[in-house]
């Protein structure tokens, strides 16, 4: 049983479960607004720990740390994808929670996430769950009968029609379209393109299976991406809903690179398209909290939608600096009942990931030259170690037009090491 939601004013106190840089983020927009902040994290050195009014030191689950919360704040959000649902719905029954626990769990579940973009009508890309032996054999069954059909002269590929409970959706949804080549991705716990396998055959997809150990996993049909887009949409007690603009996003390595946002940066028949799919993705959760889509155009121009986030997103950071509401200010605004305005994006902008591994990352980098090229943003995460593919910060480049934003963001990454894009 959840407790009744009531509006919160400046002075109250909001807590955040996870203490990455998003949660130092959310810290900030909190604390500029007058709030007091608690952040439960076990890493006393998190990013947001660092920086919040109150740092709770335990694991998420620690029935003693969830009490320190719970006795702290009025209203409590999450972070990291990774914390567990269950944690918001203990406390739920104590203080308001958003977003709702439930709609973390599907987040968190490869398996609950594609059942869920199924129900809102939203393509996705053709898919099969593999959860044991059993649904192993049955997808390489599968794919032997479409190889053996694709000799046949006439054969036309169907389209899949997904319907009924997860399971045998899932299943008919592999059935006439091969998954091969294709991405094993575990069902759980997978972030920046970890716990996840290109596979491009039979015998790489029975190898995979057993190098992600057997647990639970999604077979998708690996699709000729175009482009990467997102979408934030954030929903209030009320149900009202607002977004930030399309998010043009390039990835490396599986881990987001850049975010590019500016008016025509996409398709505007697609724009429309992918706001709408995230509105009702957002609703039909009955979300309330800042929500990201992630989106693929593939090489004809369809529209694929890829997965959610229940929380800000690093291709969203941009808004701190090029909107006038960033998303950490609307994901507080969201969870204390303040009224949620459009945001409005002032500058075009770029968004460059500082990771780790970049080269001159962990060697001084020359900030000065950076920060000497007009309309750079820096901000970096504090956090110590520079391990490889880590995010340490990201740098945002707002400029006047798209093309100086862009010219500004190739200058810096120059400078930093970074390959050109
Ligand atoms: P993560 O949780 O690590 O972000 P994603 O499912 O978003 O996992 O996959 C990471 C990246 O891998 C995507 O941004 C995209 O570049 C690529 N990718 C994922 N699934 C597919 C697919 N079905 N076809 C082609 N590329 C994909
Ligand atoms: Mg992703």
């Amino acid at each position: 049983m959840s407790v009744a939601f009531k509006p919160l004013a400046p002075g109250a106190t909001l807590g955040v479960l996870g203490g990455g840089q998003l949660g130092r983020m959310w810290v900030h927009a909190a604390q500029s607004m007058g709030f007091q902040t608690v952040v439960l994290d076990p890493d006393p050195q998190s990013p947001a720990g660092l920086v919040s009014h109150r740092h709770i030191q335990t694991d998420y689950l620690d029935p003693a740390g969830l009490e320190q919360m719970a006795s702290a704040c009025q209203a409590v959000t999450t972070e990291f994808e990774n914390v567990p649902a269950d944690a918001l719905a203990q406390l739920a029954e104590k203080i308001q929670v958003a977003p709702n626990a439930h709609a973390v769990a599907v987040a968190q579940d490869r398996r609950l996430e594609k059942a869920h973009f199924v129900k809102c009508g939203v393509p996705v890309a053709p898919f099969a769950v593999i959860a044991s032996d059993a649904d192993l054999d049955l997808v390489l069954k599968q794919n032997e009968s479409h190889v053996a059909e694709k000799t046949r002269p006439e054969h036309v590929s169907s389209s899949a029609n997904p319907d009924g409970n997860i399971k045998t959706n899932i299943n008919s949804k592999s059935s006439g379209v091969s998954l091969l080549p294709g991405i094993l991705k575990t069902a759980r716990m997978g972030y920046d393109g970890k716990g996840q396998v290109r596979v491009r055959n039979a015998q790489e997809l029975v190898d995979a299976f057993k190098k992600l150990g057997g647990v639970p996993c999604v077979l998708e049909k690996m699709l000729p991406l175009k482009a990467e887009y997102s979408v934030i949409v954030a929903r209030g007690h009320d149900g009202a809903m607002v977004h930030l603009p399309i998010q043009h996003n390039v990835h490396r390595d599986g881990i987001l690179a850049m975010t590019q946002v500016w008016p025509g940066v996409c398709d505007s028949a697609l724009e429309i398209q992918a706001i709408n799919a995230a509105k009702s993705i957002a609703q039909e959760l009955q979300y309330i909290g800042v929500l990201c889509v992630e989106f693929f155009v593939l090489e004809d121009n369809t529209l694929v939608v890829n997965e959610i986030a229940p929380r800000p997103h690093n291709s969203g950071h941009y808004s701190l600096d090029a909107c006038d509401i960033s998303q950490f200010e609307l994901q507080l605004r969201c969870m204390a009942g303040l009224p949620l305005t459009q945001p409005r994006q002032h500058s075009p902008a770029v968004m460059l990931n500082l990771l780790g591994s970049d080269p001159n990352f962990s060697n001084s980098p020359a900030w000065n030259k950076v920060l000497a090229l007009p309309g750079t943003h820096l901000h970096l995460y504090g956090k110590s170690e520079a391990r490889k593919g880590r995010k340490m910060g990201h740098l945002t480049i707002t400029a006047p037009t798209a093309d100086e934003a862009s010219a500004i963001a190739n200058q810096a990454a120059t400078i930093l090491g970074i390959a050109a894009f």
